[in-house]
């Protein structure tokens, strides 16, 4: 389906999965491209950022040996050095720190823009069955997640990775007896903490099916709750439930201790390796009269042994970091990586059809056409429907709910295209016209109306894309019975709709939507019962506006309407009673009740319904 590639993330193998994920994290980082000069600027300041912290124990030694050895000249040398070396590791590390930011925030931006843009380009198909929630959560947060690799990978992974190597390298230059000192007893370290995460992470996974088994006891009883309820077993759930999250907290303490005991294991192993490193030193030291190994010497490599250590440490959360932010770049990708079906907008070099609005008749005619949902494969819609609309005539569409008018309306709109046949406007087949102009064409007042948060101006020229004098809006507001209670609004047509401002009616909302046909003059006109729902005060109002819209618009446009009410169709010159996928009358309204089919009959039961709404009266 269209959003499969959303949903795609939840299933598929596990080694493709990873694969896959990898190359989405190559992307993410690609797209720091256009940005090269920063990242160079960026890794150049990283690396004398480093270089120079590489150097400050070295010297930091030195100033003690020359204290030590009260060597002046050598002594305020040092502290030169020492001084310019800081200032230096602030000053590149501030520009690294700006340079990083820079991109990473000029990189979130492009994708969010880029993820807008490609949302608004789908087809409506794919946001059938899509919460909105899912979609805006992937641009906001998932965007600013997926920077993260930029910025950990510089000013994490590139800058530790410097220090580790560098802190070895500074190490066996100091003292290469106590480097290999050293690693003997980190040794245990890495090999025990290595076979913790192991063990953990097999804990961890039985916590998991654990909690998804307790989830699942969850969603059973919670949906059969009304059965739970009858049969008095809310106990039974209840330690069935307890069972499950039993097992979990189990394992989970298990885990405490395993972890709790790891930690305290290495955290000795390691205060162990500096005192040996200590003791061995100072011995050094001592025996030697720091002719071996100098105080400053074994402080110098106490400092880097530190710094060795530390950046290990924080290579380990690097990795946890990436596959997190390589996670929210798959997610972003997929979305960007979705292609609409249906391209908005086909320039007419390529279809050799130009579509002028001033010539267009809007003759419409579907062709056989046969079309299903997505979302719902398995039953046909529409199942060949043919019918001839004549430019600048109305024509309505009735029936029993779920017939497939509706969709008649959004095949008309190119929201989707039909499995077979086609839909001809002027002969010519809708999938080559440009869409864009196209829809400019169409005026709709759809079965509810939504507003944007801004004024009620606005809202009536909205996508209106010619210049149009006030006195053109308020024509358009009066046709449409809107004008009164606008002017009755706080800031009249400068007030704020929707979110921000006030809450109009449905009815009220309906009428603006009215308003926005009559400014418009669309070539196409589709009324898809507009009023109803609605309450029978708001209902008349809105009818009356309808009523001077089809008026004024017929002859000049051509109308198509879905209607619940009679007197909107009698007039219609054609009326098409759609059932169960197929137009099974046409004609206009005396043929159709001359021949005494479905239409017929529900004429007969709305006159019925009316004469008995006017005797409770
Ligand atoms: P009508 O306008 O005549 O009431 P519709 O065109 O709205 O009928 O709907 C026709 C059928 O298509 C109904 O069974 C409806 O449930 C189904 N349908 C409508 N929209 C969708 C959609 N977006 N996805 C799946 N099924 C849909």
């Amino acid at each position: 389906s269209a959003n499969e590639g959303l949903l795609r993330s939840d299933k598929g193998p596990k080694e493709e999965k990873t694969l896959s994920t990898f190359s989405y994290f190559v992307r993410a980082i690609r797209l720091t491209i256009p940005f090269f000069h920063i990242v160079v600027i960026a890794c150049l300041c990283v690396a004398i950022t480093q270089t120079c912290s590489l150097n400050l124990p070295h010297y930091q030694g030195r100033i003690i040996d020359s204290v030590i050895q009260e060597h002046h000249t050598d002594f305020w040398n040092t502290i030169k050095m020492y001084t310019l070396l800081s200032v230096l590791t602030g000053l590149f590390g501030g520009i690294q720190g700006l340079c990083v930011e820079i991109v990473a925030r000029r990189l979130s931006n492009a994708t969010r823009n880029e993820l807008f843009q490609s949302v608004m380009r789908q087809d409506v198909a794919f946001f059938d069955g899509l919460m909105t929630g899912q979609i805006t959560s992937r641009m906001t947060q998932d965007a600013q997640a997926m920077v993260q690799p930029c910025r950990t990978l510089m000013n994490n992974l590139f800058a530790n990775l410097i220090l580790l190597l560098g802190g070895l390298v500074m190490c066996c230059y100091t003292s290469w007896k106590l480097t290999v000192l050293a690693f003997t007893s980190i040794g245990p370290i890495i090999y025990l903490t290595g076979l913790y995460a192991r063990w953990s992470r097999k804990v961890n996974r039985g916590i998991w099916q654990a909690l998804a088994e307790a989830n699942s006891v969850a969603v059973e009883s919670v949906g059969n709750l009304r059965t739970v309820r009858a049969f008095g077993t809310d106990n039974v759930e209840i330690s069935r439930y307890e069972r499950a999250t039993a097992e979990a907290l189990k394992q989970g303490m298990k885990d405490a201790f395993v972890s709790a005991g790891t930690f305290a294991f290495t955290q000795y192993l390691d205060f162990a390796t500096g005192v040996l490193i200590l003791l061995y030193g100072g011995s050094v030291v001592l025996q030697s009269h720091g002719a071996e190994l100098s105080l400053g010497s074994l402080i110098t490599f106490q400092l880097y042994w530190n710094m060795m250590n530390g950046a290990y440490k924080a290579l380990n959360g690097v990795i946890n970091n990436l596959v997190r932010a390589a996670a929210a770049a798959q997610r972003v990708f997929q979305l960007l990586d979705c292609q609409p079906d249906i391209e908005g907008t086909r320039p007419a070099e390529v279809t050799g059809i130009v579509l002028n609005p001033d010539t267009m008749q809007c003759n419409l005619r579907f062709d056989n056409v046969v079309f299903t949902y997505q979302m719902r494969p398995e039953k046909p819609v529409l199942s060949g429907i043919d019918l001839d609309i004549p430019g600048g005539s109305v024509c309505a569409f009735v029936g029993r709910s779920g017939g497939g008018k509706s969709t008649l309306i959004h095949l008309l709109q190119r929201f989707y295209d039909p499995q077979q046949g086609a839909i001809l406007v002027d002969g010519v087949p809708l999938t080559r016209l440009d869409l864009r102009t196209y829809r400019q064409q169409i005026g709709l007042v759809a079965q509810d109306t939504q507003l944007f948060a801004n004024s009620i101006e606005e809202n009536i020229a909205y996508g209106y894309n010619r210049p149009y004098t006030r006195a053109q809006l308020i024509d358009a507001a009066k046709k449409a019975c809107a004008h009164d209670f606008i002017m009755g609004l706080d800031d009249g047509y400068e007030t704020r709709a929707g979110e921000r401002g006030v809450r109009l009616s449905g009815g009220q909302k309906q009428r603006i939507a009215i308003a926005r046909v009559f400014l418009r003059k669309p070539r196409l006109l589709l009324l898809d019962e507009a009023t109803s729902a609605l309450d029978a005060e708001s209902e008349a109002q809105v009818q009356e506006a309808l009523d001077n819209l089809i008026k004024e618009m017929q002859g000049r446009c051509t109308v198509i309407l879905v209607a619940h009410r009679l007197s909107t169709v009698i007039n219609a010159h054609k009326i098409a009673v759609v059932n169960e996928g197929r137009i099974i009358e046409q004609g206009n309204h005396a043929s159709l009740v001359e021949l005494g089919g479905i239409y017929a009959k529900l004429v007969k039961r709305q006159m019925a319904r009316d004469a008995n709404q006017i005797q409770e009266k």
